[in-house]
C-alpha cells in the first residue's frame, strides 16, 4: 500500500472540508455546533449521525460509524485508502508527491486490474451472446431469466477449453501474469490456463461496482464442482463481498426491505421478479463482516433458508455468527422456506406479491429462531432443559450487546426454568499492566481521557488533529468525543461512556485494554496531553510549510516541552 507522509495527510485533511463531503449524500441540517442528517451507513427514520464542521469528524449514534474524511470515502464510497487520499489531495488542489508512494505502481497497477476484470467481463458477455453460448442461454431460459436482467447483471459464459482468454489477450508472459493476477488464468503443469471452462459467468462488484472477481456455475459436466469463485486478490475478498450489493443497495434503502438469500440465481430470481432486494454471499456460508454490511444497510434484514435438515444448519450457523454484532436495535428475522425450495423455485411458482406476503406472514424473530433452535439440539425433558441453559449461557458470552444479552437471557431462563446468571469475565490484571506499559503517549492520553471525561472539555479543536483518519485510535476517540458532547451538558461518567463506547465499538480490542489500564492522573495527564500536542507540531514542521510558520511551531514546541518539565 502506498505510504503517504503523516504531514501530507494532515495537510490533506486541512484543505478538506468533510461537511461538504458528506453533505454530497446526506442532507445535513445545523443542530448546535453540529450538523445532523439521517445517516447514510443504516436505515433510521430521525437523524442520529452528526458532523462536527470544527473537529471535521462524523459520528452515527444509531450504528456506531465514525472518523473523518478519508474514514467516509473508504467506507460510504469503498475507496481505498490511497485513493481517498488522493482523491481528497486533487480536489484541494495538493500535488501528490511522487515518492510519497513506497510503491508508486501501487494505484497504477489496481486500475490497470480493474480494467483488465472489467474487458474479461465484456468478453465473457459476448460469448454468452454468441455462438458458444448457446448451452447457456438454454440453461438460463429454462431458469426463465429474462434477456434485461442477464444484460443489467452482465452474466457471460467462460467457454470450455484451455486456452481462450490468452487467445484473446495474448500469450505473451506480461499478460498471462496480468490475467493470472485477477485470478482468471492460473499456472498448471504446461503453463498457464483458464480457471474458468465451460461455465456460466456471474461477475463480482464491490461495494462500488467495480468489477472485482467472477463466481461461474459449471454446464453440463457435473464431475467438476458446481459453483467456482476468483481466488483470493488484493481486491477479492470472499468473507468481505455480497453478492448484489452495489446494484441493489439503493432499492434496500428505498424499499426498507433486504432478503439474504443462498445463491446467485436467488438473488437474479428475485430482481427478475420485481424485487431487487436480495444478497448472497459467494457461495460460502455467511460471516460476521457479511452480517455486519448487512445490518448496517438495514436493521431488519430477511434472512431465508431451505427448510430441510441442512437449511436449517446454515441458519443456526448465521445465527451464531450473528451473536457478536448484532445490538438491540437490529431485528432480524430467518425465514424457512418449504423443503426442497430456494428463492428461485418459490418466486417463480407464486410471483412476487405471494412471495412478499409468505415473508410477513412467516419469517420468524431471530429470539424465537434461537429458543427454537437451542431447543432442537438439546432436546426435551429436564435434561434437556439444563442441556438447553447451558448452550443458552455460552452463546449469550460471545453478545456484546448487553442489554439484548440480558433479554435472551431472560427469556431462556423462562423457557427452562433454569436461572441463567450473568457471569463476569475476569481480566488477567497481569496482561493488562504489561499491555499498558506498551502504549504510546496517544493511546495512554486517550485512555485518561476516558477515565475521566471531564478532561474533553480542556480540549482545543486543534487537539482533534492529534490523530490522523487513518489511525485505529482515532475511531474510540471520535466515539467518545460525540457520545460526550451528546450528553447532558457533556457530563457522563467514566463507566457510562465505556458502556456507550462498548455498545457502538464491537470489534475494537483497544477498548478492553484501556478499561482495563492502570489509572492517569491529573498531573501525568496533563504532561501527556502536551507531548501529543507535540507530536502533532512535529508532524507538522516536517510537511511542507513557510518559514514564519516553522518558526511560530518551534516556539510552541518550545513552550509545550517547559510545560512538561514543569510538571514533571
Ligand atoms: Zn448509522
Amino acid at each position: 500500500m502506498a505510504q503517504f507522509s503523516p504531514a501530507f495527510l494532515d495537510e490533506v485533511l486541512a484543505r478538506t472540508d468533510l461537511a461538504e463531503i458528506i453533505g454530497r449524500h446526506v442532507e445535513l441540517k445545523r443542530s448546535g455546533s453540529n450538523l445532523m442528517g439521517l445517516c447514510p451507513f443504516h436505515h433510521e427514520k430521525s437523524p442520529s449521525f452528526s458532523v462536527s464542521p470544527d473537529k471535521q469528524l462524523y459520528y452515527c449514534f444509531g450504528c456506531g460509524k465514525g472518523g473523518g474524511a478519508f474514514q467516509f470515502l473508504m467506507e460510504h464510497d469503498g475507496y481505498a485508502f490511497p485513493e481517498a487520499v488522493e482523491y481528497l489531495a486533487e480536489k484541494a488542489g495538493i500535488e501528490v508527491p511522487r515518492q510519497a508512494a513506497s510503491d508508486p505502481g501501487e494505484t497504477e497497477r489496481r486500475n490497470r486490474a480493474f480494467e483488465l476484470l472489467l474487458k474479461v467481463a465484456d468478453l465473457f458477455a459476448r460469448q454468452l451472446a454468441g455462438e458458444k453460448g448457446v448451452v447457456a442461454r438454454e440453461y438460463l431460459n429454462h431458469r426463465k431469466l429474462p434477456e434485461k436482467i442477464i444484460r443489467d447483471y452482465k452474466l457471460g459464459y467462460a467457454p470450455a477449453g484451455y486456452g481462450f482468454l490468452q487467445h484473446c489477450f495474448g500469450s505473451d508472459a506480461r499478460t498471462s501474469a496480468q490475467l493470472e493476477s485477477i485470478g482468471v488464468l492460473f499456472k498448471g503443469d504446461h503453463g498457464y490456463v483458464d480457471r474458468f471452462r465451460n461455465r456460466l459467468m456471474f461477475p463480482i462488484r464491490d461495494r462500488r461496482g467495480k468489477t472485482v472477481g467472477f463466481g461461474g456455475r459449471i454446464l453440463g459436466d457435473e464431475k467438476s464442482a458446481k459453483y467456482l469463485n476468483s481466488p483470493e486478490t488484493p481486491f477479492f475478498h470472499k468473507s468481505d463481498l455480497l453478492y448484489g450489493l452495489a446494484e441493489h443497495r439503493e432499492e434496500i434503502r428505498r424499499r426498507r426491505l433486504l432478503l439474504v438469500v443462498e445463491g446467485y440465481m436467488d438473488v437474479l430470481a428475485l430482481a427478475a421478479h420485481g424485487l431487487p432486494i436480495g444478497l448472497a454471499p459467494l457461495g460460502t456460508a455467511i460471516g460476521e463482516r457479511q452480517i455486519l454490511e448487512i445490518l448496517r444497510l438495514h436493521d431488519g434484514p430477511v434472512f431465508c433458508f431451505d427448510g430441510d435438515r441442512a437449511g436449517r444448519q446454515a441458519a443456526w450457523r448465521a445465527l451464531e455468527r450473528m451473536l457478536p454484532v448484532l445490538k438491540a436495535e437490529h431485528s432480524p428475522r430467518f425465514l424457512y422456506l418449504p423443503e426442497g425450495e430456494d428463492p428461485d423455485s418459490l418466486v417463480g411458482k407464486e410471483g412476487s406479491e405471494a412471495f412478499s406476503k409468505r415473508i410477513e406472514r412467516e419469517a420468524r424473530p431471530v429470539m424465537e429462531t434461537w429458543l427454537q433452535g437451542l431447543r432442537n439440539i438439546a432436546g426435551q425433558g429436564r435434561d434437556g432443559d439444563a442441556r438447553m441453559a447451558k448452550k443458552a449461557d455460552t452463546m449469550l458470552k460471545s453478545m456484546t450487546d448487553h442489554f439484548l444479552a440480558d433479554a435472551w437471557r431472560n427469556e431462556a431462563s423462562q423457557k427452562t426454568g433454569v436461572p441463567i446468571t450473568q457471569k463476569f469475565i475476569k481480566s488477567d490484571a497481569g496482561t493488562v499492566r504489561l499491555k499498558a506499559d506498551r502504549m504510546s503517549a496517544e493511546e495512554k492520553f486517550v485512555a485518561g481521557l476516558l477515565q475521566n471525561p471531564a478532561r474533553f472539555s480542556a480540549l482545543t479543536d486543534e487537539d482533534s488533529r492529534v490523530f490522523l483518519d487513518t489511525n485505529p485510535v482515532n475511531g474510540i476517540y471520535t466515539r467518545a468525543f460525540f457520545i460526550i458532547q451528546n450528553s447532558r451538558k457533556g457530563e457522563i461518567s467514566s463507566a457510562e461512556l465505556m458502556k456507550k463506547l462498548a455498545d457502538s465499538a464491537t470489534d475494537d480490542p483497544n477498548l478492553a485494554l484501556w478499561s482495563n489500564a492502570p489509572d492517569i492522573e491529573d498531573e501525568v495527564f496533563s504532561n501527556l496531553l502536551a507531548t501529543v500536542r507535540a507530536n502533532v507540531i512535529r508532524r507538522r514542521l516536517k510537511g511542507g510549510i513557510g518559514l514564519q510558520e516553522a518558526v511560530e511551531l518551534k516556539r510552541r514546541l518550545n513552550e509545550l516541552d517547559g510545560q512538561r518539565r514543569g510538571n514533571e
